[in-house]
């Protein structure tokens, strides 16, 4: 697996403190390899390693995990931000806020899952899902060329209950197309889906068609839907279709068989577009949100070794909750301190672990975010850097005198220092609070 080979890589490298431009070109090789053999197309995988390789050159290794396991942790985070983002991240939404009939035109090679996610999206719509209300949907087949295509289709909307057009026999795609747009508009739908045809292979005749209908639809989506055990030859699919038609999004489906999901990076990367589901079986409502950590972690097989990661990142901040622990058992906490807090809470986004414990931090982060972040507090630190030791280690002493020469030194003003000054005397407060409490292990047992 890519863990044994990275693991190889990487035994030498044990104990060293950042990974090197080197190291990172040796792991970067076996990536190389675990992307192609998860079938994302090589230009797609040589410019992904490329980019990593810049990224990940520098970076301090964890303690408690090897350089290999914290390349691929790298390697995975990017993957996922490639893929449309992590948790949280808002899954891509169809665009439906135009004048009805929204018109959602599905495109792509034969046999590739159109007209079967047609009606698993359509099912969806009338259905009330996808965060919204139920929608009158009205499904087409533009598809000529496959005999029974448009029986088909119609077979389907009998099973979900959605209308479909009337199949007039002899009918081009286009007039089609113009037919089903003014039944929409007529009776009142709210979505019209166009469902085309495809070709085994992309073609001249197939992409003046799917422009044709495109110039008389006007669809709010054009959506490429891919079968992401395609491998290799998704790229030039994908580069084809984007090209010729305005794509507004992907949809992989057969994700329920045994691809490893490399597909979904092609995808990204060569249309931009993001792909807004993912088809996990033939039944109708086998049609998920696409996940970006879950196909990441196919992509790589190695969703053990990022969640070990993530385990290590989260000890180390344990381990700076402790050492800070010990020192509020005492009640103490002097600019040194404060000047760690304020590293970390610019580090970590302003929403550090350790800080959301402490009640003076979170008053100082809202500080800190109410004047403008970051900027904020690179001041801090400038005028804590301006200070003598005896000072930083006794704030007590600074007196006007003292704060005139700190707010000099860091390019500062008088009352931004008494401004610092007092967030440390609230947090000090704070401190001495929490010892009465019995300390960290006290305050955290409050907590639950
Ligand atoms: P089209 O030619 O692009 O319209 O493709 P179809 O919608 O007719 O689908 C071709 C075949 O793929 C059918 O047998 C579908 O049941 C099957 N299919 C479509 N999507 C999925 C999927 O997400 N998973 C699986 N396992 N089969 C699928
Ligand atoms: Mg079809």
């Amino acid at each position: 697996s890519l863990s044994d080979r990275l693991g190889g890589v990487f035994d030498r490298l044990r104990g060293r403190g950042a990974l090197t431009e080197a190291d990172v070109r040796a792991a970067m090789r076996e990536v190389r390899v675990a992307l192609l053999e998860a079938d994302v197309a090589l230009p797609v995988a040589r410019a992904f390693v490329d980019k990593i390789t810049e990224t990940a050159v520098g970076q301090n290794v964890l303690r408690s995990i090897t350089p290999g396991q914290q390349v691929v942790k790298i390697v995975n985070d990017a993957l996922v931000e490639m893929l449309g983002g992590g948790e949280g991240a808002a899954t891509a939404e169809l665009e439906l806020g135009v004048t009805p009939p929204a018109v959602i035109m599905m495109v792509g090679l034969q046999g590739s899952g159109k007209t079967t996610t047609t009606a698993k999206i359509a099912k969806r719509l009338s259905g009330g899902q996808m965060g919204r209300d139920r929608k009158k949907v009205l499904m087409a087949s533009l598809d000529v060329n496959r005999p029974n295509a448009q029986e088909q289709l119609a077979t389907l909307g009998t099973q979900i209950e959605v209308a479909t057009l009337p199949i007039i026999a002899g009918q081009q795609p286009v007039d089609i197309a113009r037919r089903a747009l003014q039944a929409a508009k007529l009776q009142g739908f709210d979505v019209l889906m166009l469902d085309t045809a495809g070709r085994l292979h992309v073609d001249a005749a197939l992409m003046a068609e799917m422009q044709a209908v495109a110039e008389v639809a006007d669809p709010a989506e054009i959506l490429l839907v891919v079968d992401s055990l395609t491998g290799q030859d998704a790229v030039n699919v994908a580069q084809n279709f984007s090209d010729q038609v305005p794509l507004t999004g992907v949809v992989l489906t057969r994700m329920d068989g045994d691809a490893r999901g490399g597909a979904a990076l092609s995808m990204r990367a060569v249309t931009g577009k993001p792909i807004k589901f993912a088809g996990t079986g033939e039944k109708l409502d086998a049609l998920e949100a696409f996940h970006a950590e879950r196909v990441a972690g196919r992509i790589l097989g190695m969703g053990d070794v990022v969640s070990l990661v993530e385990r290590a990142a989260e000890s180390i901040q344990v381990e700076d909750a402790e050492r800070m622990a010990a020192k509020m058992a005492k009640g103490q906490f002097d600019m040194n301190d404060l000047r760690a807090q304020l590293a970390q809470m610019q580090r970590m986004g302003g929403l550090g672990a350790l800080a959301g414990m402490i009640p003076g931090m979170k008053k100082a982060q809202n500080a800190v975010a109410g004047a403008g972040g970051d900027k904020v507090l690179v001041h801090m630190d400038a005028m804590i850097g301006s200070m003598t030791i005896k000072e930083r280690n006794k704030p007590e002493l600074i007196n006007a005198k003292r704060k005139i020469r700190i707010a000099k030194g860091s390019g500062t003003t008088v009352q931004e220092v008494n401004k610092l000054l007092k967030m440390h005397q609230e947090m000090a407060g704070a401190m001495k609070k929490i010892k009465k409490m019995g300390g960290m292990k006290g305050m955290m047992a409050m907590l639950g």
